[in-house]
């Protein structure tokens, strides 16, 4: 029999009368069954915040508040291992990986416990006879739909701020990725969270999930996925005419230039990839490399590439499989198409000699002389794929960078300062990182798309005046 999960509403355990099977993706055996939610949960769970609001939760201060925030963070820690544990087998990935993104999970509760007491107006010079003050207020009941790929860090990353800020919340987790959120919500009742402050369904994004995006009680929608899906929730957002944060991934640029660490880029390049299985938004996933150097520096990703090992979860190797069949398919499809249009393939990872048969692995790959306008070049592929594209110099580097539909992040890798500032000013994205990439987490930097990559801020103190809204306050006393 396997274990039945149910929604986490209200501060309790309500079941559905469907399920869906979750499968381990290291060797596709089926581990527990999770509630299949819709508009009845979904709509209990929105009932049940708007009422932690109008009481207890409502009335707590930004100081208690924080310190609740603080108690779950470390209950977090404390059960490190074994919420690493479940994340692993539900997501696919090496267990030290798990391990640090309950850290990363636990670290975001931190931070914004510290930030819940402030975040304050100001008074703005008026009128003589009068006083103006600025407040902000929480927006109310929040929605935060998270993807498959790091569910911990990114359910830290979307309710902490929303929850410093007094918002009550709604959790809609990836339907092939809930058991860590679930177990999350175990924690923040044994942290003395009030009842209805946090909810968390679970089932189909087209259901539970379309179910919270058009859901008239909700006052801000915060959502981390697909293109294709993200628009939907605008427009859902616009029917009801709430703020929408919208993180949609990306195509980030690793830009190389001749002058540049080679050791340095290469190997934080290869692992910028490869880690995660490369489901990382604002994974490098194309290389942008000097033409004099290109040949020297692809043999240095390549010497990379060939070393890195794909095993299960629990044998806790570079990188486990992907997190499902159509995932896996999809990048291979992405190979497939390479091989098809005459693309050197220059390197390829390899399988640990005990990863299990079944599993939905991909061995990493470098694809070399990629035009920037091919689909590889172009597409978001979210796996272990890099792709490796000539440039000329610093003009043409932007050109390609800001060539595709999404704007993320971008590193630049040259010891010439003044050139990394001049292309880190034309390069369209939400970061850039020079000489260094990804900053190892970086929960204090805000974090957030240009173009098609998404609006709206998330990390850092910035993510908290996403989950406010600014009342003006005007009062007239007389001199
Ligand atoms: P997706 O956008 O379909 O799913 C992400 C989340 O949205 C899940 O929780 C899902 O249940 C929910 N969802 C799906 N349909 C919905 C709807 N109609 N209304 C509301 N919520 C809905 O992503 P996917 O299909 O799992 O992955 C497809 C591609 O998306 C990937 O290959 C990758 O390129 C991209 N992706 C990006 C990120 C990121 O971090 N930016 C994360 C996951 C996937």
């Amino acid at each position: 029999m396997l274990p039945e999960h149910k929604h986490f509403i209200n501060g309790t355990w309500v079941a559905s009368r469907e399920s869906i099977t979750v499968v381990n993706p290291s060797d596709c055996t089926e581990i527990a069954k999770i509630a299949r939610g819709g508009r009845t949960e979904i709509d209990a769970a929105v009932t049940a915040a708007q009422a932690a609001i109008d009481g207890e939760w409502g009335r707590l201060t930004g100081e208690e508040r924080g310190r609740l925030m603080y108690k779950f963070a470390e209950l977090v820690r404390r059960d490190t291992d074994k919420l690493a544990a479940i994340e692993s087998r539900d997501v696919g990935k090496p267990l030290s990986v798990a391990k640090s993104d309950a850290a990363v999970c636990a670290r975001y509760f931190e931070y914004y416990a510290g930030a819940a007491d402030k975040l304050h107006g100001e008074t703005i010079p008026f009128q003589n006879g009068f006083s103006v003050m600025t407040i902000y207020e929480p927006h109310g009941v929040t929605g935060h739909i998270v993807p498959w790929n790091y569910p911990l860090q990114m359910t830290g990353r979307s309710i902490a701020p929303a929850l410093a800020v007094g918002n009550a919340i709604v959790l809609k987790p990836a339907e092939d990725t809930s058991l860590s959120a679930l177990a999350l919500a175990e924690l923040f009742r044994e942290a003395g969270f009030p009842a209805g402050s946090v909810n968390v369904v679970t089932g189909l994004g087209e259901e539970a999930g379309a179910a919270l995006t058009s859901h008239p009680g909700i006052s801000h929608i915060s959502f981390t996925g697909s293109p294709e899906v993200g628009t939907l929730v605008q427009e859902a957002a616009a029917k009801n005419v709430i703020p929408v944060t919208l993180e949609l991934g990306g195509k980030s640029p690793q830009i190389v230039f001749a002058d540049a660490d080679m050791d340095d880029a290469a190997t934080t390049i290869v692992r910028g990839i490869t880690y995660n299985a490369g489901q990382t938004c604002s994974a490098g996933s194309r290389a942008l490399i000097e033409a004099s150097i290109y040949d020297s520096f692809t043999q240095e990703l390549a010497n990379r590439f060939e070393k890195v090992t794909v095993g299960a979860g629990n044998q806790d190797l570079d990188l486990g499989p992907v997190v499902n069949k159509a995932q896996k398919e999809r990048i291979e499809g992405f190979i497939e198409l390479a091989k098809k249009d005459g693309l050197p393939i220059l390197a390829q990872g390899k399988m640990g000699s005990n990863a299990p048969e079944n599993g939905y692995y991909v061995t990493p790959t470098l694809i070399g002389d990629v035009p920037p306008d091919h689909p590889l070049a172009q597409q978001e592929i979210f796996g272990p794929v890099l792709v490796a594209i000539r440039m000329k110099d610093e003009e043409d580097a932007a050109r390609i960078a800001n060539g595709t539909p999404y704007g993320l992040a971008a590193g630049i890798w040259t010891r010439d300062i003044g050139r990394a500032m001049r292309l880190s000013a034309n390069v369209k994205s939400g970061q850039v990182f020079i000489n260094n990439y990804g900053a190892g987490g970086g929960v204090e930097l805000p974090f957030g798309g240009m173009k098609a990559s998404g609006h709206g801020r998330e990390k850092g103190f910035e993510a908290l005046y996403a989950f406010a809204t600014l009342k003006t306050v005007v009062i007239k006393h007389g001199n």
